[in-house]
């Protein structure tokens, strides 16, 4: 049978946070064997989350995570880490698919379906390129017979795996094997802290979407909108009354 994706998906509350999870929740209800770790980064569920989730048919967990009161406090924050780790510490201590992959999905970027078909046939380490990134106006591994030996990217930093969060995938067996195996909480160095913590080799990297020559994923950020300077408006007589949160 298809191996189970695991998708780790970090969202907060914010006026975006509900047409971002329905464009989401939307693509992924076209993907067969999934199971969809959706993790707030919040005190509470939010039950708008929780009401989504159940209309989907998606298997799922909704969890929380909440960001560190010292990362909270920072000037730039590492964001959707919390969330992440919690989802990682989940597929440790759960019986879950030994041939799954898992996928960190971000509630605000763009998925082609053909993504997911990538993700299922990573058996270590899955790379491709991600769209709409920095100047350069994607990111991807820079793959030679067959093989990734290096990286393109707007803002590379020092880093050995300079990839975005979308560009990657990594085998259940992976992630079990080594325990240690966390995103720090590092502004800009989280996905490569993380692929270091796995230990992963540069040689073992598989490229994907046809040897790294299609992007099947886009960064794509919601603009975020203005508060509403009012809320439950009403003119008089009328019986509808709007619902914004
Ligand atoms: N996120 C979060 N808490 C925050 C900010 C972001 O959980 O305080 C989540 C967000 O929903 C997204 C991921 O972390 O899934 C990355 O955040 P964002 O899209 O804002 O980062 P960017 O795309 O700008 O790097
Ligand atoms: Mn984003």
């Amino acid at each position: 049978s298809m191996p189970m994706l695991y998708i780790i998906t970090p969202t907060y509350k914010r006026q975006e946070q509900i047409p971002d999870l329905t464009r989401l929740a939307q693509t992924l209800m076209h993907v067969p064997s999934i199971m969809w770790l959706v993790i707030e980064d919040a005190e509470m569920l939010n039950p708008q989350v929780a009401a989504l989730l159940r209309r989907t048919g998606i298997k799922y967990l909704h969890m929380l995570a909440p960001m560190p009161k010292d990362q909270k406090m920072r000037k730039v924050k590492a964001r959707g880490v919390s969330n992440r780790n919690k989802g990682l510490q989940w597929i440790r201590e759960n019986f879950v698919d030994q041939n799954g992959v898992i996928y960190f999905a971000d509630d605000d970027n763009t998925y082609d379906l053909r993504l997911f078909d990538e993700i299922r046939s990573v058996k270590r380490v899955g790379m491709w390129p991600v769209g709409l990134l920095t100047s350069y106006g994607m990111s991807s591994p820079v793959v030679k017979n067959g093989r990734v030996t290096g990286f393109y990217d707007g803002w590379v930093a020092n880093r050995k795996f300079p990839v975005d969060m979308a560009g990657f995938g990594v085998s259940v067996s992976m992630i079990i094997k080594n325990p240690k195996g966390n995103m720090p909480y590092v502004p800009g160095y989280e996905e490569d802290g993380f692929l270091r913590n796995l230990n992963v080799k540069i040689t073992e990297i598989e490229p994907k979407a046809e040897n790294c020559t299609k992007i099947y994923v886009w960064h794509t950020q919601t603009k975020k909108n203005k508060a509403p300077a009012k809320v439950n408006a009403t003119i008089h007589g009328q019986d509808n009354i709007w619902t914004l949160y």
